[in-house]
């Protein structure tokens, strides 16, 4: 299957300038279901980074110059194969990612609904004339695009996360560059493959795969030839990067981790916040930015809702991504295995009860069951720090400010969910919540016509919507001056 998949759609190296690049050195692509080498992939170094900046930089002017419904035309195109080749890819992403397929199906129509809304968005990109202070000029604002963009995306969304950076930076005139997580290349490989075969001109969208990602990165953050950079990961890697582009002075947008929490108030209608949760919590194996991390009930259905959620995760099937009915796929790597143990346990030893799991799952080294925690504390590092893993942990509270105090005590400010059917308490707690994004009696928020980023130190800047473009492009002032009164 993989054969066959990867001789239609991946070509095992970096795309520079519309051609494929080899190397002397390659590294291995593992499927984190069974550790099996899926593919070995040229591992590009610094200076193919380079050599992708400088093609990015020249194919500028004139993929800049295109006339926006060709611009457009070429996005709808791409979006167009990657429909097409959803099967392949959804599999692909799967093989060396980990997730369900039907989430990995999901994902694949998630990134090119970002291909589609840009390649409509790249004809909207208004300016302004604004009155001015004197009969004698014009004031006229232009959005110009930045120049060259480069972007490093993680590995838990290796198709989606690069596409709706590329998209909006395509539609807004730029270059682009992208070095994806060296665990899952084979999905950005693939999108390159179906941009070449889309006809996107040589030079603007470019992927360089490496395991070098300090070097590669520098280059990114550090060429005085890219305008922009977009990044999606960790805060701390991310904190690295933005002071990396602090000499050029680049634009920067940065969509690092969360820490949601998810209230359930005591007038919730608890069926449909358990639901919620489930997609909320488990999506991804738990291993998503937005994911529910701090599980806030109000203490008189702290119970039920318990209750409640322990039979929905029984229901929950772990194994291979590929299996039918699958729900819970592998975690990427045994780092992530050891960091969900190690959350787990010292949350045992600080007191939380396990009702639940708890331990690694029979479907092979890298699976951890659905694990339910309850009694969990603030200051327990569960807590605190991202769980990225497959792990529901409750804490209660008594009072509507407690839980907003509860859920904005955290340096973070991506997502946050809470159920409420009081129309007063909705409106009170959307106000009082320090967080980007806010999901009110829903638990899955994004799409392309919505704004996603975050706020604090979960980062800035925002991906979709119709504030998608901001990012991507430069305001210009023209001032006309000179102009008679008609006499
Ligand atoms: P995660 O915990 O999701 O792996 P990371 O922030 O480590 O988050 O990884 C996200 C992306 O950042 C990946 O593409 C990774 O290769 C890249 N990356 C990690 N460390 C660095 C670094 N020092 N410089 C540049 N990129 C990096």
């Amino acid at each position: 299957m993989l054969k066959q998949i990867a001789e239609q759609l991946v070509k095992t190296g970096s795309y520079i300038n519309g051609r494929w690049q080899q190397s002397a050195q390659h590294f291995t692509v593992l499927n984190p279901a069974n550790q099996q080498v899926l593919l070995s992939v040229a591992d590009a170094s610094a200076s193919d980074a380079e050599r992708a900046v400088c093609a990015a930089a020249d194919a500028f002017a004139s993929w800049a110059a295109l006339p926006a419904a060709k611009r457009s035309e070429l996005l709808q195109r791409w979006y167009q194969l990657v429909m097409q080749h959803q099967d392949d890819l959804a599999r692909l992403l799967t093989l060396e990612q980990g997730k369900p397929l039907s989430e990995a199906k999901g994902e694949i129509a998630y990134g090119a609904s970002y291909l589609q809304w840009f390649a409509e968005e790249a004809k909207r990109l208004y300016g302004d004339t604004i009155p001015a202070p004197s009969n004698d000029k014009r004031i006229i604002v232009q959005r110009q695009p930045v120049g060259v963009v480069a972007a490093i995306t993680p590995w838990n969304f290796p198709n989606a996360m690069l596409a709706r950076k590329a998209a909006a930076a395509l539609a807004a005139g730029c270059t682009f560059i992208v070095k994806p997580a060296h665990q899952t290349p084979l999905s950005a490989l693939a999108l390159a493959e179906l941009a070449h075969q889309a006809g996107i001109p040589a030079g603007v969208f470019n992927v360089v795969v490496g395991t070098d990602a300090k070097a590669i990165g520098e280059v990114l953050t550090q060429h005085v030839k890219v305008a922009k950079f977009s990044f999606t990961g960790s805060t701390a890697v991310g904190k690295q990067l933005l002071k990396q582009c602090a000499d050029s002075v680049k634009r920067v947008s940065m969509e690092l981790g969360g820490n949601a929490p998810f209230i359930v108030f005591d007038d919730a209608d608890l069926d449909a916040a358990v639901q919620g949760l489930m997609a909320a919590k488990f999506r991804n194996a738990g291993q998503t930015c937005v994911c529910a991390n701090r599980i806030l009930v109000q203490q008189s259905v702290y119970q039920a809702f318990a209750d409640k959620l322990a039979i929905a995760m029984t229901q929950l099937k772990v194994a291979d991504g590929l299996t039918d009915g699958c729900h819970i796929g592998p975690l990427i790597d045994d780092k992530a295995v050891a960091k969900v143990t190690q959350l787990l346990q010292s949350a045992l030893d600080d007191g939380a009860k396990l009702l639940l799991g708890g331990s690694a799952h029979s479907a092979g080294a890298q699976f951890f069951q659905p694990t339910l925690l309850t009694d969990v504390q603030p200051q327990m590092a569960i807590s605190n720090d991202e769980i990225f893993g497959p792990v529901a942990a409750l804490m209660a509270f008594d009072s509507e400010q407690e839980a907003i105090a509860l859920a904005n005590s955290t340096e973070y400010g991506l997502a946050a969910y809470f159920y409420s059917r009081d129309i007063g308490r909705v409106f009170r707690v959307a106000q009082a919540l320090q967080f980007g994004m806010v999901g009110i009696n829903e638990g899955i928020i994004s799409n392309a016509a919505a704004p996603f980023g975050g706020v604090k130190q979960s980062g800035y800047g925002r991906e979709g919507s119709k504030y998608g473009l901001d990012d991507y492009t430069d305001i210009k002032y023209l001032c006309l001056g000179g102009l008679q009164p008609a006499m």
